[in-house]
């Protein structure tokens, strides 16, 4: 009926539903939509006639010359580990695979040049260090700390994105006093942890990495609380709710403590076929979900496997724009590239985002980015999306960029198959935000951190 509001007239719609309901029901649901469509916005068969980006090309080029956000530079192409499902593993299709190169001490000293100029004005610069592993690079990392401390504007932030597996001694001293922010990759209990992320010999990682938070803990407990998060990659949805006991049963280490939770990315891989990975069983998923509303519903507190889960998307939905979807809509979730994060390649290429990695280049080291470039790719993105988007229910809620377009080159049947995946996720958080609020409808206005 719904589908059918505004597309038929109200006696077409009572006739057609006739052989299933009296017309005095059907009368009072089109009247209660319509009532929707007023007070909320909702059901409209409105579609906007542009998709924009918020920014110009004169604002592409201002951002990116005086206020970019973060340089992220690949350290390192090098990595001690195997994780089977790793992006560089080999299995997948457009992705470099393990390299053997640290980045130039030049190459860095120019990435930083070109960032300290370009966020003159950024109220908070971060530089983060990435791989392959960036700890192996622990000798470069000093040297650009030490330059980038002098050179970027003195909010300067570092972060650094590692496997946990070299955290400690000298590492762990020099990140405390720089005061870095760490992202430990970390995927749950040992049997799960270690099927996947492992060291060449085949050797899990699990040990190593607790035993380096345990040392990191007791030896510099403030620190520990305020600048470690993690990581988690749910290879096996069916684990989830394993992965989540073991975050939530560990609460000495992990309490508190910012996960993000993600899923292997499975497209343009062979990971399947190569028997890697077995396709999993959504139902412990779909259960998991339902203790997530019986929680949200109780009002306690969500856990950290939960939060990092599903949280983001439910604050954004609690959050969304009241008013009704206009003329004009601005393209989903990409950034203006370049200034929200840049890549630098070991290479010294300048691109999108670590998640594009050498893809969609910007420039290189010795010249900077070219903002004209940036925004040709933001241009081309909008005019390949608009005819998907346009007509696309959940355009206000997509948070599709470059990351999931990019194959070896800017790729709508890879958009269209992420697209799938993500309009069902809108669809299932929108089933479980609006069952929530029917019986607790103040449960998304807590001021804590509980989602
Ligand atoms: S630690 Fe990261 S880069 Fe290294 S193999 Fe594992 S997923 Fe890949
Ligand atoms: S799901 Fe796809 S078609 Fe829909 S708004 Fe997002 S990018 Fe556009």
């Amino acid at each position: 009926m719904i589908e059918e509001f505004g597309r038929l007239s109200k006696g077409d719609i009572i006739s057609k539903f006739s052989d299933e309901h009296e017309p005095d029901p059907i009368a009072e649901a089109l009247a209660e939509i319509e009532r929707f469509q007023e007070e909320e916005g909702v059901f409209s068969s409105h579609r906007p006639s542009r998709l924009e980006f918020p920014l110009d090309r004169q604002q592409i080029r201002n951002r990116l010359e005086h206020s970019m956000e973060q340089l992220i530079l690949e350290a390192t192409d090098r990595c001690n580990l195997r994780c089977r499902y790793c992006t560089y593993s080999g299995n997948y299709r457009h992705r470099r695979v393990h390299g053997t190169q640290t980045m130039g001490w030049d190459t860095a000293r120019l990435a930083v040049d070109v960032f300290a100029d370009a966020s003159r004005e950024t109220e908070a610069p971060a530089l983060s260090f990435y791989g392959g592993e960036s700890l192996l690079a622990f000798e470069l990392m000093k040297r650009v700390v030490g330059y980038a401390a002098k050179k970027v504007n003195h909010r300067l932030a570092f972060n650094v994105t590692t496997n946990g597996t070299l955290l400690k001694g000298e590492v762990v001293d020099f990140l405390v006093e720089n005061g870095f922010l760490v992202m430990v990759s970390l995927d749950g209990p040992p049997e799960i942890h270690d099927r996947m992320r492992v060291y060449p010999d085949g050797r899990g990682s699990f040990h190593d990495i607790m035993s380096n938070l345990l040392a990191l803990k007791q030896n510099y407990p403030d620190f520990y609380r305020r600048k470690v998060g993690f990581a988690v990659t749910l290879s096996l949805l069916d684990e989830v709710e394993t992965v989540a006991d073991f975050f939530a049963k560990n609460g000495e280490l992990f309490a508190g403590r910012p996960v993000s939770v993600s899923h292997v990315d499975s497209i343009d891989t062979e990971l399947f076929e190569r028997g890697i990975l077995p396709e999993s069983d959504a139902g412990p998923l779909r259960r998991f979900y339902g203790g997530i509303e019986d929680a949200l519903i109780a009002g306690t507190e969500l856990s950290p496997v939960a939060k990092g889960l599903i949280g983001n998307n439910l604050r954004k939905l609690h959050e969304r724009s009241p008013d009704p979807l206009g003329e004009t809509v601005h393209a989903n979730g990409i950034c203006c590239p370049g200034a929200r994060r840049l890549f630098c390649t070991v290479s010294g290429d300048l691109t999108v985002c670590e998640r594009v990695n050498q893809g969609l280049t910007l420039g290189h080291v010795a010249t900077g980015v070219d903002s004209d470039r940036a925004a040709e790719l933001v241009e081309e993105y909008v005019a390949l999306s608009a005819p998907d988007c346009l007509n696309c229910w959940a355009v206000r809620m997509c948070s599709l960029c470059f990351a999931n377009i990019f194959s070896d080159h800017l790729d709508m049947s890879r958009k269209r198959t992420v697209c799938e995946i993500m309009r069902a996720q809108v669809l299932n958080n929108m089933r479980l935000y609006c069952s929530v609020r029917e019986l607790n409808p103040d449960a998304f206005d807590r001021s804590d951190e509980a989602v």
